[in-house]
């Protein structure tokens, strides 16, 4: 099966509707990226495709399996959010550790796979850091790798890199496409910058008004006649 697979999915809000009867599948292994202006819905699209929002209409598979009625640890997915929502006052070390301890993961293998992520986001000798007192690039760093220590099947991006300054910006696309290339994992990322679209994915979903207008490579989006 696909890594994830939507099936005639809508979303309304009251009598808006943010997301318009999409279809579309995501194989396995692939950068999506899922372009768009502000409001078009990609955010909502992302958290039906996480299980933290439900579709008005329709169904989402990953794996095969739907996300729909399950429990959360059932779901084969991890967040990257927009804000990180890292716990300020822990250890870059702790934040890596959650989703771990709550899963019932033994002590010393969180030990050996926080290490092992350390060194996979570039933080080697920051697992004793405080949040508060790390850069900008780094606690997206830990965002990232706390969500991929659970070792989710599809890995979500909510504007991973909107908050960071274009320098950062473009060093974290080159990590980011590297750790993709590394682990052989499914993302899917939301991002409003066209040029990050193109630099990121093997296949691009451009929304507009909560529709899907195109799902293709970014040669054939952007070609020249
Ligand atoms: P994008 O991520 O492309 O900026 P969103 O998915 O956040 O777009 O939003 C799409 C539309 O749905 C917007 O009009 C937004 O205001 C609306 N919307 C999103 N979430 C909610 C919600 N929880 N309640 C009501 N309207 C919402
Ligand atoms: P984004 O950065 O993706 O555009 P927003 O700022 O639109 O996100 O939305 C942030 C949060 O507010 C989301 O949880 C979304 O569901 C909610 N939200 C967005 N638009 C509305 C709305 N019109 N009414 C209620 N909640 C909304």
């Amino acid at each position: 099966p696909n890594a994830v697979e939507l099936r005639e999915v809508s979303k309304t809000y009251g009598d808006s509707v943010a997301v318009r009867n999409i279809s579309m599948q995501i194989a396995k292994g692939s950068f999506v990226t899922i372009l768009g202006p502000s409001g078009c819905g990609k955010s909502t699209l992302l958290r039906m495709i996480s299980g933290f929002a439900t579709p008005s209409s329709g169904d989402v598979l990953i794996d095969g399996h739907s996300v729909l009625g399950a429990k959360p640890y059932e779901r084969d997915t991890a967040m990257v959010f927009q804000d990180y929502a890292l716990f300020p006052h822990r250890t870059v070390a702790q934040n890596l550790a959650f989703g771990l301890r709550m899963r019932g993961v033994a002590k010393s293998e969180i030990a050996s796979r926080v290490a092992a992520m350390l060194e996979l986001v570039n933080l080697m000798g920051f697992g004793e850091r405080r949040i508060g007192q790390i850069s900008g690039g780094q606690a997206q760093r830990v965002a990232l790798g706390r969500a991929l220590i659970v070792r989710p099947a599809v890995l979500l991006l909510d504007e991973p890199l909107g908050a960071l300054d274009l320098k950062l910006r473009k060093q974290m696309q080159a990590e980011l496409k590297t750790i993709h290339r590394n682990l052989g994992l499914t993302f899917v990322a939301v991002t409003h910058d066209q040029e990050e679209a193109l630099t990121l994915s093997d296949r691009i979903a451009v929304m507009n008004g909560g529709a899907l207008e195109q799902f293709d490579t970014p040669e054939n989006l952007y070609r020249r006649p």
